[in-house]
Formats: structure tokens, sequence, C-alpha cells
């Protein structure tokens, strides 16, 4: 069976909006595939989809080859599919570690072995020393790591970024690149990256997608896409074409 997230061909209409029309991702366990486009492309509409938080109006999804286009989120979540969003949202009042510990407890891991867990989860994404902080006293740049680190209590396979760039400065987007690529070459999951910075979407992705309004643009190395002239005329504007 091929470890792998897939749409295939799936459309989405909100009333008279096509959001998404024929769109097919394939993303196997072990690559980092970024997905990019203008705003309103269609890309967390995607990763709806492929998460069970929106059903598609036509298509399907697939993981591992198995039909999944009906399922719900949890049962998503339950085959180690793992997305983030835009905001993160922990659970203020809980500290740091708890925010982690909530998440391997939800897993099936015993307190105790939640608490170790969550101790090398916070050490791998530099946020150790802030552990027994409340969540709510985090920074802007911390409260990102811990949204990465409460996906990562999830133990996914196919871990789904919106845009975890957003806000970061160049130093944070350097970390957030390498931490990516640690996540990867550690679990050995898929990671799909939606992000609108270019310096972290060449930096990491191994292929890219291009989405604009609604279908797929172009898919191939940063690279080969960057210098696609269709590309370069909906995504950076007609002046780069
Ligand atoms: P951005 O980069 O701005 O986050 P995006 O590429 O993620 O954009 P989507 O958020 O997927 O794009 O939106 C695609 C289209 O679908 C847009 O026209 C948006 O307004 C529309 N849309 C998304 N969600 C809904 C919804 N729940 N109801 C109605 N229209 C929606």
């Amino acid at each position: 069976m091929p470890h792998s997230l897939q749409a295939i061909g799936v459309s989405v209409a909100f009333g008279g909006i096509v959001a998404l029309a024929d769109v097919s991702l394939d993303l196997p366990g072990g690559e980092i595939l970024g997905l990019i486009g203008p705003n309103g492309a269609g890309k967390t509409t995607l990763v709806n989809v492929l998460s069970g938080f929106q059903r598609p109006t036509s298509g399907d999804v697939r993981v591992d080859g198995a039909p999944a286009t009906r399922w719900q989120a949890h049962r998503f979540a339950a085959a180690g599919v793992v997305r983030t969003f835009q905001a993160v949202r922990p659970f203020r009042g809980l500290t740091v570690a708890e925010n982690v510990e909530a998440g391997c407890i939800g897993r099936g891991l015993s307190r105790t072995a939640a608490r170790l867990e969550a101790v090398a989860i916070l050490r791998t994404l530099h946020l150790a020393d802030k552990a027994a902080w409340r969540a709510d006293a985090l920074n802007f740049g911390d409260e990102h790591r811990l949204g990465l680190a409460r996906a990562l209590a999830l133990q996914p396979r196919f871990l789904l970024l919106d845009e975890p760039g957003a806000g970061l400065n160049a130093g944070e987007i350097a970390e957030l690149r390498d931490t990516i690529r640690s996540i990867r070459d550690r679990l050995g999951c898929g990671v799909l990256v939606i992000d609108h910075n270019m310096t972290l979407i060449m930096g990491v992705c191994e292929r890219v997608q291009v989405l604009a309004t609604g279908r797929t643009l172009a898919s191939g190395t940063p690279d080969a896409v960057l210098a696609d002239a269709a590309v370069r005329r909906a995504y950076l504007g007609a002046a780069a074409a």
C-alpha cells in the first residue's frame, strides 16, 4: 500500500464561488511539498479537504490508497493526518508543557509518558526553558513554536502546515526551515507547507505545486516553478513575467 495522502480531481464550491476546480495533489510520506498561490487561490480549502474539515463537492481523498473522502476530521487525525491553522489556538490557561501533554494523552499515552514526550518535543523546538510558562505569556514566535509542538504531539505521518511562517522574522524563518527538515527526517512524515514566504518555500520544499483561482497552474521543483512564466504572471504579478 503506498504511503501517501492524495486529493484526486477535487472540486469545492461555496454557493456560486468555485474555491477548487478539479485539483489533484499527491503527498508521499517523506516528502516536503510546498503549496503556493495568490490570496484566494484555494490553498486552505485544499488543506481543509485533506484533513476532513471540508467535504469536497466532487472528487476523492485517499489515505495510503484507502478511500477517505467521507471521513471526519477525527478519523484523519487518527490516521496520522495532522494540520496546523493560520492562527495558533493554544489552551491559554495551561502551561506550555501541559498544552503538549494534552496531545500526547489524547494519543493514548499515560500521564508520565506524556510528560516525558512533551519535554523531548519542547527541546527540539527550543521551548524547553519555557515549559512551565502559561501559554498566554508566550511571544508571537514562541506561540508559533508551541503550535508546531502540539502538532508533533500527535505523531503525524502527514503534517499539513497552513502559513507557518506568517509574521515571523528572517531569523525565525531560517529556524523554521531547519525545524521542518528535522521533523521530516526524524518522523519520516510527508509535510505540506502553505506559505507566502518564498525564502521558506524555496529553502525547504523538494517540490512545489502552484494554485491559482482554484486550479493547479504548475507543479515541479522550486526552481522550475519559479521560472514558469504563467506562475510568475499569476503569483508574482505581471511585472515579474
Ligand atoms: P489565502 O492565501 O488568502 O489564505 P487561500 O489560497 O488559502 O487564500 P482559500 O481560503 O482556500 O484561499 O479560499 C478560496 C476561495 O474560496 C476564496 O474565494 C474564498 O473567499 C472562498 N472561501 C473559502 N472558504 C469559504 C467559505 N467557508 N464560504 C464561502 N467562501 C469561501
